[in-house]
């Protein structure tokens, strides 16, 4: 038998949880599917959010302040800068946003996988810990992470990716600053420490073009770091994943389907992060979608305008620093410090570069 309602989610990482408690709220009825058996399990994230979005974490959620960034150049030079944000417990946070959406009304299939769409008769075989089922939709919300299965049904672009591998280790001294290291050994991403009470998440990524190791330069940084009495020699948690870094998708919303977050494109082509713009996209497509049953025909259109407006002057910066560094890499230049300092958020050489033209397409030009 098939269950019909106003709108489908896929995923719920905070994009699709954010998505269906804005619809849910304004009335819809909300079907939301997840893979995974326990919402936020396992994390795959080193837990940092800017402090504006410090209002969605729980006291249950919160690890602890970050109110500093220390970066760390090829040289050994080190420079500070001002950085705010909450380190959270992922899971509990991600959990606490699917609550939200289950208490505006949404229902959550946790355990449950989509397998196929039929975008014509806007139908969705989804496998359950039950069976398949299937399920009819008026519009449906891809917010399915970086590799989206939505985006594959659809036959739409792959989002190029960066890879991740991060230990969490016991933390020796209390911290407040994170800590980033920008170096040849890590082409096409960086290494950080983030604090999080008495562990500490130890982590780096690399694009795959130019690296596919990363366990040699990851347990080297971890070798030096135990050395310095920083932190301990045990891996409590191995995590890792994909993080996308080319920019939004050419459409964010494909006929009666929305993308939000990770399966979107919104991450920081340079930093990956992306929890603070998955929430935001979530929410504004959440809204666009009850707008667009209560019969607003532009609504989803102006979604899509508006996180062009908010989101890419920030990214088109990053794909252009991207773009310079990727020229860089298996280069002698790699080795400097003015590369990176043109290259990473810290610096005001990051900022000073020229100011990027983004064609039609949402590419940039420079
Ligand atoms: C190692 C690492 C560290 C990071 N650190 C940070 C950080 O410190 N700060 C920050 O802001 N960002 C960080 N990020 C990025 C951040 O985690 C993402 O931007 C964020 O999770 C995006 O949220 P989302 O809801 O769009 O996608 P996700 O959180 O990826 O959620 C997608 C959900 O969809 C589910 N799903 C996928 N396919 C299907 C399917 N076919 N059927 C059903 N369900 C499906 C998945 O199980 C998942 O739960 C990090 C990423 C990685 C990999």
């Amino acid at each position: 038998m098939t269950r019909n309602v106003d709108l489908l989610v896929i995923g719920l990482g905070p994009a699709g949880s954010s998505a269906a408690a804005a619809a849910a709220r304004a009335g819809a009825s909300v079907l939301c599917v997840e893979r995974k058996k326990v919402i936020g399990i396992p994390v795959q994230c080193a837990e940092f959010i800017p402090l504006p979005l410090a209002r969605y974490a729980a006291p249950e959620a919160r690890a602890q302040s970050v109110d500093a960034m220390d970066t760390a150049l090829p040289s050994g030079a080190r420079s500070q800068r001002a950085f705010h944000g909450l380190m959270i417990r992922r899971d509990r946070f991600d959990q606490g946003l699917a609550n939200a959406a289950r208490a505006a009304g949404a229902v959550l299939w946790t355990d449950s996988v989509l397998r196929t769409l039929d975008t014509g008769a806007r139908r969705a075989r989804i496998s359950t810990a039950t069976g398949l089922r299937e399920v009819g939709y008026r519009l449906l919300v891809a917010a399915d992470g970086p590799q989206s299965a939505v985006a594959a049904c659809l036959g739409v672009e792959r989002l190029p990716l960066v890879t991740t591998r991060q230990y969490t280790v016991p933390l020796r001294r209390a911290q407040r600053d994170t800590d980033i290291w920008l170096s040849p050994q890590t082409p096409g991403g960086y290494a950080w420490l983030f604090p999080k009470g008495t562990v500490a998440n130890l982590g780096l990524g690399v694009d795959p073009a130019f690296e596919s190791d990363m366990k040699a330069p990851l347990d080297a940084l971890h070798e030096t770091l135990v050395a310095e009495g920083r932190v301990g020699a045990d891996i409590l948690l191995r995590t890792g994943g994909p993080i996308p870094v080319g920019g939004l998708r050419a459409r964010l919303v494909e006929g009666d389907v929305v993308f939000v977050g990770d399966a979107a494109g919104f991450t920081h082509p340079i930093t990956g992060a992306g929890i603070a713009a998955a929430v935001a996209s979530g929410e504004r497509a959440g809204e666009a979608v009850a707008g667009t049953l209560a019969g607003d025909r532009a609504a989803l259109a102006v979604y899509e305008e508006e996180m062009r407006e908010q989101f890419e002057p920030s990214l088109a910066r990053g794909l252009g620093a991207r773009r310079r560094m990727a020229g860089i890499w298996r280069t002698d230049r790699a080795a400097r410090d003015e590369t990176h300092r043109a290259g990473w958020i810290a610096f005001d050489e990051y900022y000073a570069a020229d100011e990027p033209q983004l064609n039609q397409h949402g590419e940039t030009e420079t």
